[in-house]
This record gives structure tokens, sequence and C-alpha cells, in this order.
């Protein structure tokens, strides 16, 4: 489905304050009641019906009368929220093509009003298998916060928390520029995921360069787990810079060694696959530490010198807790657990997930994004003040 971004151009201040309050309401509600709706957006005369069938019409919104008349977010109306307070904050003035599509995320170019191109990521955790997870665990059924936004928003946190530490030690990320919602914004790289190369001047000299990469993150106390040729970027000159951070774990989770393994390993059989590198046989059997430290062999967990500790400090500096960070994984796990153990279950047809990708930014073509005349000087984000007591009862 092809859709209007322009739209966004002409919503009001009022639309974008139902818009809010369907957000608002959707902390302790899956459907946001209408009454609810319109008692936190409170807008004179019965406003807010009239309002509600405009962001309807748009999409921003879905209607949900199944158990009571209620509206609750789409993708594209999050989207929104989160596209309106970048350009409030003046952090980009326009939307353009979308340049990558993974399974959990949707990546957009956006530029600076002086051209500067950067990548917006937006965040789509649940996507695939919401459903799954939703039906099956019951610590999920009681936490109503557990939905696509919470978890999409947890997502976006983590991923510009860690990208903004990894950057502060060197290592080779998109700079940071600015976080809200769902959405990370970030420098563009320039290059491709090294999926997309076919041929490399210096083969072994790359190989190294992300190898180490994987040895110097555990050194700091951190592992990728999702270290592959999708989320390394390689640009003209065989610079290397790693991106996708969302599933980064400490080196201190019980499953680390085998994350730590399963990245070295995808690193090897890619290089050993695509620039035909060879590297010396090891005995699966003698656990790698016991063998020998010579260089030419596979790094190992064990004999790594690490930090661990480093996502407690800085992370909950950056405004990412290790609360957050334990229920980010347990999701995230869960969520593989329950890809392997039912097939095709959540990740088909289903009304819930099919319809919130329907209502995703997919095809837009080049927006410019006016900036609305700001309520005051000193908060141009729409804010809507209610007393949280009246709704998180
Ligand atoms: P996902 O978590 O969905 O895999 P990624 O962060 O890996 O999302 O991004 C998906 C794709 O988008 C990448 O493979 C890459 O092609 C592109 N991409 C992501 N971030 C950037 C960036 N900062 N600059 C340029 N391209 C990017
Ligand atoms: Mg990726």
């Amino acid at each position: 489905m092809k859709l209007d971004v322009d739209v966004l151009r002409y919503l009001s201040r009022e639309d974008f304050r139902v818009l809010t309050a369907v957000e608002m309401g959707m902390r302790n509600h899956e459907i946001v009641p209408s009454v609810l709706i319109d008692r936190i957006a409170s807008l004179k005369h019965g406003g807010t019906y009239k309002v509600l069938k405009n962001l309807l019409k748009h999409k921003l919104l879905h209607h949900d009368a199944s158990k009571y008349d209620g509206f609750r977010l789409t993708y594209l109306g999050y989207d929104f929220l989160a596209i309106k307070t970048m350009v409030n904050r003046g952090v980009f003035t326009a939307v353009g093509r979308q340049i990558g599509v993974g399974k959990e995320s949707d990546i957009f170019e956006v530029s600076r009003e002086d051209g500067t191109i950067m990548a917006m990521k937006l965040h789509r955790l649940g996507r695939t298998s919401f459903r799954a997870v939703k039906s099956k665990r019951d610590y999920l059924r009681h936490r109503n916060n557990y939905n696509w936004l919470y978890l999409s928003r947890l997502a976006a946190l983590k991923e510009y928390a860690f990208m903004k530490a990894l950057e502060e030690h060197g290592f080779p990320v998109p700079n940071s520029v600015d976080c809200n919602r769902h959405c990370v914004v970030m420098s563009l790289v320039q290059g491709y995921p090294l999926v997309q190369v076919k041929e490399l001047q210096n083969p072994e000299v790359v190989f190294e360069t992300i190898l180490g990469l994987i040895i110097r993150l555990a050194e700091h106390g951190l592992i990728h787990c999702d270290f592959n040729e999708f989320n390394i970027m390689i640009d003209d000159d065989e610079k290397v810079t790693m991106i996708d951070f969302p599933q980064m774990v400490s080196v201190s989770h019980r499953n680390a060694q085998m994350y730590f393994d399963r990245d070295v390993e995808c690193i090897y059989k890619f290089f050993g696959k695509r620039f035909k590198l060879t590297f010396e046989e090891q005995d699966d059997n003698v656990d790698a530490s016991e063998v020998d430290t010579d260089e030419s062999s596979r790094p190992s967990f064990s004999s790594i010198n690490k930090t661990a500790g480093f996502l407690d400090k800085e992370l909950a500096a950056s405004g990412f807790t290790r609360k957050e960070q334990d229920e980010i994984e347990r999701f995230i796990e869960g969520d593989i657990e329950e890809d392997a153990g039912d097939e095709g279950e959540g990740t088909e047809d289903n009304g819930h997930e099919s319809e919130l990708n329907k209502t995703t930014i997919k095809d837009l073509g080049s927006l410019q994004l006016k900036e609305e005349e700001p309520t005051s000087s000193h908060n141009k984000e729409d804010r809507i003040e209610v007393n949280q007591q009246t709704f998180e009862a």
C-alpha cells in the first residue's frame, strides 16, 4: 500500500493532540477506549471524535470495536509521532527514500536543512512474531506494556545507547544523532553491507579487522550477537563499520560463549565461502583455549581478557537501564525460541500483524516537513498536560 506521507504536513495541532492521547492511553490499554481518548485530549465541543475519524482515514489509527469502542496506533501513527518530534527538535527537515528493510526495522534517508543526509531507523520489534509471543507466554500476557510499541521503543533506546557508548570507545559505528520513541537517527554510512560485496582488494586484512572487532568488543564486555555480512558495512577504501545493536549482550550473559562463538563462526564461514580464505582446521572436540594460543587459530572466548560491567555502568548513563536490558533480552531470546519452536505461527498473515505491516511508510516519496509554529519557545514538542493518575489507574 502506498502511503502519502505528505499528510503529515496537513495534520493539525488537534490531530497530533489526539494521536498523542491515543499513545498515552496505550500505556495501559491495548485498545484505548474512545471516551478515554476524549478525556485525555480534552478538545472542546466533542472535537475528538471528528479528529479520530480523520486519523483513521489516514491510517494513523486502527479502530477496534470488538470489545468496546476504541482505537490503537498503527505503526504509521507511531512513525508520525516520532518523525514530528524529530522535526520539531530540528534533527532533520525531510524524509527521503527507504534504504533498508530488516526483519525488525525500516531504514530511511532523512536530510537536514543544509542538505546533509542521515539515516533514520524505525524499529519494528515484534513485527514478525508479536502475536505468537503474546498468545503463548504468560509473563507477557499479564504485562500490557509488553506490546510492539513498548518493545520497539526499548530496541531503539538500546541501539542508541550502545551506538553512543561504542562510538566513545572508538569503535567504527555510525555517529548517533538522536533517539525518540522507536526511532534512531544516525550518520549515513558510506558503503555497502558486506553481503553485497563480491570482491575485496585485501580480504585477509578485512577479515582480521572484523575478527579484531569481535575480540575488542568482548574485551569491553560485549558480544554483538548478530555479527554477520548483513550488519557489517564496507566502503570503497575497505573500511569497516558495524551496525545493528539491539541484540547485543554482556559477556556475563549465561549464553555468552555460544553467542561469541556464533559471531566468530559467521565471519569464518562467510570469508571462506565468498573470498576463498582458508583456515587451519581445528578439532571441534577440544576447547580452543586448551589447544594453543597461536595467532592463526580462532579466537576463543575463554582466553579473552574481558571487562564485564561495561553494560551496567556506561549504558545506564545513557538512559538504558539494566532492567530494560533484561526485558529486551528476554523478548529477543523468547522470540528466537518461538521461531524455532513453531514454524509459521504468528509470522503468517494473521489479523494483527499483517494490518500493522500495511500501515508503515513503505513507499514514501520525498517529504518536506514544515515545522509547526512552536507553542512556546521552551517547549516545541506537543505535549499534553494531564494528570497521570487519571488514566494510569
Ligand atoms: P535490522 O535490525 O532490521 O537488520 P539494520 O540496522 O541492520 O536493521 O539495517 C538494515 C539495513 O539498512 C542494513 O543492512 C544497511 O543496508 C542499511 N543501513 C542501516 N543503517 C545504516 C546507516 N547508518 N547507513 C547506511 N545504511 C544503513
Ligand atoms: Mg541488520
